[in-house]
């Protein structure tokens, strides 16, 4: 008899068409805990490109764009990598190129102008009955599409007074029925800090709904510690993680095991995905990303369109090309695996559905 988690590693191992040439484990020196794996991430482009197999003239683009934004990716992540292939959409997520430093009209540091809906240090309220705490600014690996690549996240530090700060918006404003922890990435901080963060928030009667943002437990699983699966089943508040993958390729058994014990724990469990241009454009791709998905017990939620931040144009997908994709995954899906495609337009109070 095979257990659940041990079904998703062998349904995922039967799914792959080719064989792909990856590093092995040997090799890339992933080992240690958690902090251990976000300590050794790779931050020199000279480095991944010799881990990859890939050809030297990448460096020096690669060097240059790191210098606006920098480099960082776990050694977990990179061995999902194929070793020689430059166009890997594991890879071009992760990799600097040459084309971030051009200025593309539209294209800005603040795209959603979420630095004009930040009543208090660290506080985030754009949407009606929910808002986003800024507990860190700190990824464990930095996505060269990100919306906040150039967020000020040293002006939203939480310190000792701005935490009271937003504790109190939070406890003023009854509305807020749901919080919604971001980053940078929450799951950077001790469990001990998360747990102290979601104590004040189990204190305040009408907060019913404890939300997490991370790519944590896709780049480095081990973040998913014993100790953060007990104090998950500790919450009063109902607690929802919603992940970030992009590609089925990241989705391996052991990010299929750590979703598994999360949803053991009670933890409802979403993906948010942003369409990018030789990553996941085509039907096949979004396909597979919500069946991996779905085994590994996780939901599709959003795909984001683009936000048009600086340094991220060679990304995009445009939109006749988004809708014409969705709708091929929902002419091969049943509704749950097909998200739903959003773009997020400053000053709405949510999300804007695009079809
Ligand atoms: S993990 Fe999230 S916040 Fe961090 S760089 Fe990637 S997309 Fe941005």
């Amino acid at each position: 008899m095979i257990t659940r988690s041990e079904g998703f590693v062998q349904s995922r191992v039967q799914s792959r068409t080719q064989p792909r040439a990856q590093i092995s484990t040997q090799t890339i020196g992933n080992s240690g805990c958690w902090q251990e794996q976000l300590a050794g991430a790779i931050t020199s482009p000279e480095q991944l490109l010799a881990m990859v197999q890939l050809s030297p003239e990448l460096l020096s683009p690669a060097l240059k764009a790191s210098r606006e934004f920098p480099l960082r990716v776990p050694r977990a992540y990179i061995h999902r990598m194929e070793l020689g292939n430059p166009h890997d959409p594991l890879l071009r997520q992760v990799l600097p190129v040459g084309e971030e430093c051009q200025h593309i009209e539209g294209y800005g540091l603040d795209p959603l102008a979420e630095q004009s809906q930040n009543p208090t240090d660290g506080v985030i309220h754009k949407y009606h009955g929910r808002l986003l705490l800024i507990v860190s600014g700190a990824c464990a690996v930095n996505c060269r599409f990100c919306f906040r690549r150039h967020f000020p996240y040293q002006d939203n530090r939480l310190d000792r007074d701005s935490w009271r700060n937003a504790i109190e918006y939070i406890r003023a404003d009854t509305t807020i029925k749901e919080v919604i922890l971001s980053g940078g990435d929450p799951l950077a901080n001790s469990d001990r800090r998360l747990a102290n963060i979601a104590a004040e928030l189990n204190a305040i009667d009408h907060v019913a709904t404890l939300r997490i943002h991370t790519r944590l437990p896709v780049v480095i699983p081990d973040r998913v510690t014993d100790e953060l699966i007990n104090w998950f089943a500790r919450q009063r508040l109902q607690p929802v993680m919603v992940i970030h993958a992009n590609h089925a390729n990241e989705i391996d058994d052991r990010v299929g095991q750590a979703m598994f014990r999360l949803k053991q724990a009670g933890v409802t469990l979403l993906n948010q995905a942003v369409l990018l241009k030789g990553v996941n454009d085509s039907a096949s791709a979004l396909i597979q990303l919500g069946e991996v998905l779905f085994k590994a017990g996780v939901l599709p939620y959003y795909l984001h369109l683009l936000d048009p931040v600086h340094g991220a144009a060679h990304f995009d997908v445009p939109d006749v090309k988004a809708t014409r994709l969705i709708k091929e995954v929902m002419a091969h899906c049943p509704g749950y695996l097909v998200p739903r495609l959003v773009r997020e337009i400053p000053g709405r109070p949510g999300k804007t559905w695009v079809s």
